[in-house]
């Protein structure tokens, strides 16, 4: 995808808008929200976001839902913030961001691989109990551990077990083994590691030839990451093991990694591993968080959905060829406009009905994809309603570290992985790119020290839009119906049903200001406007505007 390098005037954008006017309760005081009784932090914004009949919702829900339904912020830890200097991003460098993360309103973090590793992305682990010495120490760990608990926030490990490093002492025990063995038949009882992988003398696609030997071992993905036999129990016993560990240390969950491939091209068997992966982890902590990597389509999830897991990322929605880019790069045709809504209640519907207790798991880019504002071609509006469309989405939502400043990033997975863009001199933060990535001349947006200011910055519409989501329940915990009396034209509207509220999300997909004729829609009132262009959101009337890529969300009146 070619990355998007195009400068976009921000001058463009005036602030954010005013308060609310309620449909039909024209006299209601409106005052200024108070932020200290919220779990969400008004002091850069020019002007409320949330009306006060949001605010009053999340005080009558008194605290923020303690549940699985958050904002997770996927780090790369190589790449987020190097706190010794040597130029690699490590895990104290996290904890010095963790302020950070929290204004912005995060409230979940996902790691990716932190354990001792050969390659410098750490998915062939060689040691799942120990830190690699590049990211700190146990000790380091478990700090980083406590600073979020403070914050609220929770942390979720990459869980990498389709395959572990070729220099893990299982394999080395095994490859020993068999290069020991001659012609002999393997024997179990001598090396159980001879189990521990799938071993073959028959040379097979996927496959790599053990050194010095006629067998084989599967290798999926590469010679230095052999397959484990997840059919092998003491193969189970381990990962047992691993998740007991770390989920005792305080870790909330795990990110499954390569959950299609555990049996490749098996989905029967993948269902199964991921049913006993969720009942095995929630057996150690009830209230678990597994979201899995199943990287596929729409039916495929709905397939895998039946293993009981709770979440599985919804690649149908992101990436470059999912449903948000794709309605974006449609903006204005409202053929295609309009079919986001129905996706929604589709893909709700689906995934429900193979697991009702399902939690979505949305996000628009991740370590190995394109980043989104590239898809977007550096379009700030188009970038800013990609990241609404993602945190408007129900469930768990992924945020891609950088994202939230509209990092561009693509070509080589490096180059999808380069350091957060923390300041225009690039001398904070990480100054070391990971092997191989080439990093764009400049960015669409800036920095972060650059948009942290500008209130109309891609930076600051995530903080207002994560702001909506966390003060709206319904937003995230809600099931998802396309309300077909206003989903009309470019405007996409879908409605959010809970036992923790309702409330009707409006979005102006297109170019042009919208007006929405919201007669019959008395009894709601606009309680967010989130604005990409900084031109008003009204309601007069019965009439809402929405300008260019504006979104409103409507909640019922008190
Ligand atoms: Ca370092």
């Amino acid at each position: 995808m070619k990355r998007g390098t195009q400068l976009v005037c921000l001058l463009l954008c005036a602030a954010l808008l005013a308060g609310c006017v309620p449909a039909k309760q024209t006299e209601e005081s409106v005052t200024a929200p108070d932020s200290s009784g919220a779990a969400v932090d008004f002091q850069s914004s020019p002007e409320p976001v949330l009306t006060e009949q949001a605010l009053s919702e999340i005080k009558a829900l008194g605290e923020s839902p303690d549940d699985n339904y958050r904002t997770w912020y996927e780090i790369f830890v190589y790449s987020f913030c190097d706190s010794d200097g040597d130029g690699i991003g490590d895990l104290q460098g996290v904890i010095s961001k963790l302020d950070y993360l929290q204004n912005l309103g995060i409230t979940g973090i996902w790691l990716m691989p932190i354990h001792p590793s050969m390659s410098y992305h750490k998915y062939n682990v060689s040691d799942y109990y120990a830190i690699d010495p590049d990211y700190g120490t146990m000790e380091d760990f478990e700090t980083l551990l406590a600073e979020c608990e403070k914050r609220n926030i929770r942390v979720i490990l990459d869980l990498v077990v389709n395959h572990t490093g070729s220099d893990h002492g299982w394999f080395r025990e095994a490859v020993s083994y068999l290069q020991a063995l001659g012609d002999g038949e393997p024997d179990t009882a001598q090396c159980p590691y001879f189990d521990y992988y799938n071993f073959t003398r028959e040379a097979k696609n996927g496959y790599t030839q053990v050194p010095g030997t006629d067998w084989f071992y599967e290798s999926q993905f590469s010679p230095d990451m052999p397959d484990l036999n997840l059919d092998c129990p003491l193969v189970r016993q381990e990962i047992d093991a691993v998740m007991a560990f770390w989920l005792d240390k305080g870790v909330a969950g795990f990110r499954l990694d390569a959950a299609k491939e555990f049996h490749s091209g098996n989905a029967d068997k993948n269902i199964e591993v991921l049913s006993w992966l969720q009942e095995t982890a929630a057996a150690h902590r009830p209230d678990v968080y597994l979201v899995a990597e199943v990287w596929d389509a729409f039916s495929t999830i709905t397939t895998f959905y039946q293993s009981g897991i709770t979440s599985i990322f919804d690649y149908p929605f992101g990436d470059s060829g999912g449903k948000i880019i794709t309605v974006l790069r449609n903006a204005g045709n409202a053929g295609t406009v309009s079919t986001y809504a129905t996706a929604l209640e589709k893909a709700n519907a689906a995934y429900s009905g193979a697991n009702p207790n399902y939690i979505d798991a949305p996000f628009l880019s991740n370590h190995d994809v394109g980043r989104i504002a590239g898809f977007c071609s550096g379009d700030a509006l188009k970038t800013k309603l990609a990241g609404a469309m993602n945190l408007f989405m129900s469930g768990s939502v992924f945020v891609y570290y950088g994202e939230e400043i509209g990092m561009v990033g693509s070509g080589n997975d490096p180059s999808k992985r380069a350091p957060m863009y923390w300041n225009a001199d690039r001398d904070s933060g990480t100054t070391n790119p990971p092997p191989g990535c080439e990093l764009p001349d400049s960015y669409p947006f800036g920095s972060l020290e650059e948009q942290a200011g500008d209130d109309t910055s891609v930076y600051n519409y995530y903080r207002q839009a994560i702001a909506i989501r966390s003060a709206i329940p319904a937003i995230s915990h809600g099931q998802t119906t396309a309300e077909t009396n206003l989903n009309k034209g470019c405007v996409s509207a879908f409605r959010k049903s809970c036992d923790l509220g309702e409330c009707i999300v409006l979005m102006n997909i297109d170019f042009s200001p919208a007006q929405v004729d919201l007669t019959g829609y008395e009894g709601w009132t606009l309680a967010a406007k989130l604005s990409a262009d900084g031109n008003a959101i009204t309601l007069d009337g019965a009439a809402l505007t929405l300008p260019a890529f504006g979104t409103a969300v409507l909640v019922p009146a008190a």
